[in-house]
């Protein structure tokens, strides 16, 4: 059956995760399968914060795998860098966006920002521009509503090369996020030379806001000076009413946690825009 087929690909995916001198051929082929079965997208709204709309969506892979149920991309994507599996499955990440993104505008007419998470293995593959160049030509999808997601460590591993690929990117016509801030070590003066459009300030620095007074102060000098260097600043994680009030009085123009929506399925996205926008006919 194709389930049983479907099982035993999912085997031999994870046996090559497990010994890896598989070729590499061999490897990807077997990871199409698995991304074609067994992973899929969800997608997180980030809404602006004075008008309550939704501004975009970031794409987070789910992986529900027929032998060990939902494994969470903090387990599998480290992995799959390990491997090197991150730049096929990040490959279908940017063209399953991509697909929902031209759905979506076509359905409901939303130009929907699409934020896809990048991995520091996967961009520094040496045909990563030029994969995603072919991207964008096959697709015909608009560069300047894509904005990738970036992490600071992606930058300390190797600052020029990172700079440089960050420049290829900017050329392209996409966005970049700075993902994560506030968990490395980075300052924002570090980063102003970087082209960066929006800085994403991680949960776990909001997590502590009402914990320590200091880091109210912190968030808002950071915030600040985001502004100053013309960064748009977005608040990850957001769970509670009190959380959302102190960072928009901080002055963050977009939000993002499970105070507005966890990170959903197409469909019950769906849904949203369905309630929030008039509907066009497919
Ligand atoms: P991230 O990029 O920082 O994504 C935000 C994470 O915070 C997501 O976890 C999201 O589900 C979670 N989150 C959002 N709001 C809340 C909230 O209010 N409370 C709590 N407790 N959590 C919240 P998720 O989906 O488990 O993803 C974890 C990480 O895996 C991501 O962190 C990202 O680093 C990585 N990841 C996910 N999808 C991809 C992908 O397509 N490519 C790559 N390279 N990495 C990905
Ligand atoms: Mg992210
Ligand atoms: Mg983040
Ligand atoms: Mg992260």
């Amino acid at each position: 059956s194709a389930k049983a087929e479907g099982r035993n690909r999912i085997h031999i995916f994870n046996d090559q995760i497990k010994h890896h001198n598989a070729s590499q051929i061999k490897l990807e082929e077997q990871l199409r399968h698995a991304v074609e079965d067994e992973l899929s997208l969800h997608f997180q709204p980030i809404y602006y914060v004075d008008s309550e709309e939704i501004y975009g969506v970031e794409a987070l892979l789910r992986w529900n795998s027929k032998e060990f149920g939902k494994v969470s991309p903090r387990d599998f994507i480290p992995l799959a860098e390990e491997t090197g599996l991150i730049v096929s499955i990040g490959e279908w990440v940017i063209y399953e966006a991509i697909r929902v993104m031209k759905k979506w505008q076509r359905k409901y007419d939303v130009p929907i920002k699409m934020f896809i998470n990048l991995s520091s293995r996967q961009v520094n593959h040496p045909n990563f521009s030029r994969e995603l160049k072919r991207i964008f030509d096959i697709t015909d999808i608009d560069p300047r509503r894509i904005s990738f997601e970036i992490t600071e460590s992606m930058m300390i591993d190797n600052f020029e090369q990172g700079k440089l690929i960050l420049g290829e990117l900017i050329d392209m016509g996409v966005k970049l996020s700075l993902d994560d801030f506030g968990t490395g070590y980075s300052s924002l003066s570090s980063l102003r030379h970087l082209p960066f459009q929006i800085l994403k300030i991680d949960k776990s620095f909001i997590d502590d806001l009402s914990a320590v007074d200091a880091n109210v102060a912190i968030l808002k000098a950071i915030i600040e000076m985001a502004h100053s260097l013309n960064l748009s600043v977005v608040a990850e994680g957001i769970e509670r009413q009190e959380q959302y009030d102190l960072v928009a009085s901080l002055g963050v123009d977009f939000i993002q946690g499970y105070y507005t929506n966890p990170p959903l399925p197409e469909d019950k996205i769906e849904k949203i825009f369905q309630e929030k926008t008039p509907t066009k006919t497919e």
